[in-house]
């Protein structure tokens, strides 16, 4: 018999957990004879959603929850759901309904159909988004694309149907800061798209503001790409071949008499300016791999179990 795990992580999901777990509940009774169990990831909600998932649990053994201490952030508590999985087949998911459960028949039998290790689900149409968001996150994958040593698969997420295969491997990666989607493709095997529309939230709002889109979207950049540094050292190099132009032209200008260096006020000024900001910019982009650098030596755990319901 086939086993699957549901792994579905929730920050302050009270509006929608109850939802969300009847939903997927009628789904996995409909899978005979697959056996299946739901893994909640409480990221240190503040509201209600942990008292509503052992509520749930303490009537459905096949309900996991892992409470963490705090707030880990939304790639820890899948990495916390993939580590606590060991079934033949995993699907992510996120706890607003946004991906609807009801997709995951169809996620098995694409990957029976294909005997794939990854189904990955890309969103041709994506409801109830602001146009901001859409816009930037569309703009970002296919830069992300162009910049890293990596194919990722676009207009994707993290809701996908990932095998035993994929499973055990992604338990070996150590690195901590995690950008999942990414690390998923980077494995390899065989991956299989499957396309669907993505629905508006259910309850609640976004759990990602912009300072945590544009951290997440610095993680994936940064993790999964040199080219930053390759540019930076593209850059000083153009200045420096503008530097040496513009001395000989000064030189030759004093000796032939073309210019009147003294009166260079505003070219004094710009090439400070420019000079500086270019400076400034590399030692950022350098800045933000040894902030990595640091994170990762430290080794410190990427999240903290607080406790857990119904997990041997
Ligand atoms: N989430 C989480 N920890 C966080 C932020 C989000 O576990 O710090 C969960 C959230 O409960 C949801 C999923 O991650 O199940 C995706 O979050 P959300 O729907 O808010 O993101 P959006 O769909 O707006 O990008
Ligand atoms: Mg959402």
């Amino acid at each position: 018999m086939k086993t699957l795990s549901v792994i579905i992580p929730c920050y302050n999901e009270e509006s929608v957990i109850e939802t969300t777990y009847r939903r997927v509940k009628t789904v996995m009774d409909s899978l005979h004879p697959v056996s299946t169990q739901m893994i909640f990831i409480n990221d240190g909600s503040t509201d209600k959603t942990a008292a509503i998932l052992s509520h749930i649990a303490e009537k459905d053994r096949s309900v996991k929850v892992i409470n963490f201490s705090r707030n880990f952030g939304h790639q820890a508590a899948v990495t916390a759901g993939i580590h606590h999985c060991s079934t033949d087949f995993a699907v992510i998911i996120d706890a607003d309904l946004q991906d609807p459960p009801e997709l995951i028949p169809d996620l098995l039998a694409k990957q029976e159909a294909e005997n794939a290790n990854v189904v990955y689900c890309v969103r041709k149409k994506r409801v109830g988004e602001s146009k901001f968001k859409l816009w930037t996150a569309k703009k970002f994958y296919r830069a992300l694309n162009k910049m890293s040593e990596v194919d990722f698969p676009l207009d994707t997420g993290d809701f996908r149907l990932i095998d035993a295969r994929i499973i055990t491997q992604f338990k070996q990666f150590k690195e901590r800061g995690k950008y999942i989607r990414g690390l998923i493709s980077w494995v390899g095997f065989k991956q299989t798209p499957f396309y669907y529309e993505r629905e508006a939230r259910v309850a609640g709002e976004t759990k990602y503001p912009l300072r945590k889109m544009v951290s997440f979207a610095t993680k994936a950049l940064f993790y999964f790409s040199k080219k930053p540094l390759l540019m930076a050292t593209g850059l000083g190099f153009t200045t420096v071949v503008i530097g040496i132009f513009m001395a000989l032209w000064y030189f030759l200008g004093k000796i032939f008499g073309y210019t009147n260096a003294e009166s260079g006020f505003t070219s004094i000024m710009i090439i400070v300016i420019v000079f500086g900001g270019i400076q400034l910019l590399t030692i950022g982009v350098l800045g933000q791999y040894i902030g990595i650098l640091f994170d990762e030596v430290k080794e410190r755990p990427e999240y903290i179990v607080k406790d857990s319901i119904n997990l041997a």
